[in-house]
C-alpha cells in the first residue's frame, strides 16, 4: 500500500507507522534515556522513534528486517557516530555477536521499541528469557509499544479475568507497568486494535523459585484448562485433598483458580509442591509425569 509521498507498508511485517507526537513522547519519557544509555531498538521502521532517541543517548542500535527501510534509515542516520543499524530478523540475530569491533554499542542497557505485534511473545521472551532460563544479562528497562490486550494481560492483578500464564511468566521476570493507551488511529495504517506502552524492569531473581523449571511447569498446568480451580488443573500431579491442605497452609482459598493467586503465591506454591514431591519420593510419584508435559506450546486465548 502506498499513497502519494508515503512509505509503502508490508502487512506481513506488521508495519504500522506511529504518527502521534504525544505517543512518541510517552515512549521516550517512559524510557528515561540519558547520555549514558546504550539502547536497543527493534523495528525502527521509518525512524520516527529512532529520530527522538538518537540525540539523547550514548549509542543506539536498531534492528530492522526490511531492506528498503534499512536503506532509508542509513540515508538519514548513517553518518551519526552513535547509530548502528543491523539488518535482519531480531528473533534470529545474536545481536551481541554482531558487534565484534563496535565496542561502544555492546552491552545495551535499555530497550525502547514499537515492535511488530505479530511476534510480541517471542520478542518479550528473547528480551527477558523464560522462568527456567532467564536472560543472564538483563536490561535495566524495556519500554515497548504492544497490543493493548497483551499489555493488560502482562500487568494483570490476581483475580482479573485476563490474568494468565503469560502474566505469571512475565511478572516473575520483571516488574511491569502500564504507561498509557495509544489508540489505533495514532498509526498509519491504523491497526485493528488499540495499543499500549508498557515498561518492564527485570527483577533480581536470586530470592525467587528454588526450582524454576518446576515452577514453569506447574504454571503451565495451573492454567491448562481455563477458569478451572487449581485443584482440578493440578490433579494430574497432586491429590485434591493434599493440594487443599497446601493451599490452606499458604492461606489461599482452596477453591482458587490459577488467575486468583499472585506471582509470589505461585512461587510459594511451587516450593510447597516440590517439598511434597520430595516427601513422596520413592513411592509412586505423580511428579514423575512432569517431564512429559510440554510447557512451550502457546496457551493464551
Ligand atoms: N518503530 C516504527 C515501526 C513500527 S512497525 C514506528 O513506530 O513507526 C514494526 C517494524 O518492525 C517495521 O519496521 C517492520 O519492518 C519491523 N519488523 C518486523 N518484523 C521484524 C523482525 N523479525 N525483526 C526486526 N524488525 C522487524
Amino acid at each position: 500500500m502506498k499513497g502519494k509521498g508515503e512509505v509503502r507498508t508490508r502487512r506481513s511485517l506488521a508495519q504500522h507507522w506511529l504518527k502521534s507526537e504525544s505517543a512518541l513522547e510517552s515512549i521516550v519519557r517512559a524510557a528515561r534515556c540519558t547520555k549514558d544509555d546504550r539502547v536497543l531498538e527493534i523495528g525502527p521502521g521509518t525512524g520516527v522513534l529512532t529520530r527522538r532517541i538518537l540525540p539523547v543517548v550514548e549509542a543506539l542500535i536498531s534492528v530492522e528486517i526490511d531492506r528498503d527501510l534499512c536503506k532509508m534509515l542509513v540515508k538519514e542516520f548513517g553518518k551519526k557516530e552513535n547509530f548502528l543499524l543491523l539488518q535482519g530478523d531480531f528473533l534470529e540475530l545474536d545481536v551481541e555477536s554482531q558487534l565484534g569491533n563496535f565496542e561502544k554499542f555492546q552491552n545495551q542497557n535499555k530497550v525502547v521499541a514499537n515492535i511488530p505485534y505479530n511476534i510480541t511473545g517471542p520478542i518479550i521472551e528473547k528480551l527477558l528469557g523464560t522462568i527456567s532460563n532467564p536472560n543472564i544479562r538483563p536490561y535495566e528497562s524495556i519500554v515497548l509499544l504492544i497490543q493493548k490486550e497483551v499489555a493488560e494481560r502482562i500487568v494483570a492483578k490476581p483475580g482479573s479475568r485476563v490474568f494468565g500464564a503469560l502474566t505469571v511468566r512475565v511478572q516473575y521476570l520483571a516488574e511491569c507497568e502500564y504507561i498509557c493507551t495509544v489508540p489505533a488511529k495514532a498509526f498509519h495504517p491504523a491497526p485493528k486494535v488499540d495499543s499500549a506502552v508498557v515498561r518492564l524492569i527485570p527483577r533480581e531473581l536470586e530470592k525467587q523459585a528454588d526450582d524454576p523449571k518446576f515452577l514453569e511447569t506447574i504454571v503451565k498446568l495451573g492454567f491448562s484448562a481455563k477458569r478451572k480451580m487449581l485443584r482440578n488443573n493440578l490433579q494430574s500431579i497432586i491429590e485434591r485433598d493434599e493440594l487443599t491442605t497446601i493451599l490452606e497452609e499458604l492461606q489461599i482459598n482452596p477453591q482458587a483458580r490459577g488467575e486468583d493467586i499472585s506471582v509470589e503465591q505461585w512461587v510459594e506454591l511451587s516450593k510447597k509442591l516440590k517439598e511434597k514431591a520430595k516427601q513422596n519420593d520413592g513411592s509412586e510419584n505423580k511428579f514423575d509425569n512432569l517431564d512429559k508435559i510440554d510447557i512451550m506450546d502457546e496457551d493464551e486465548d
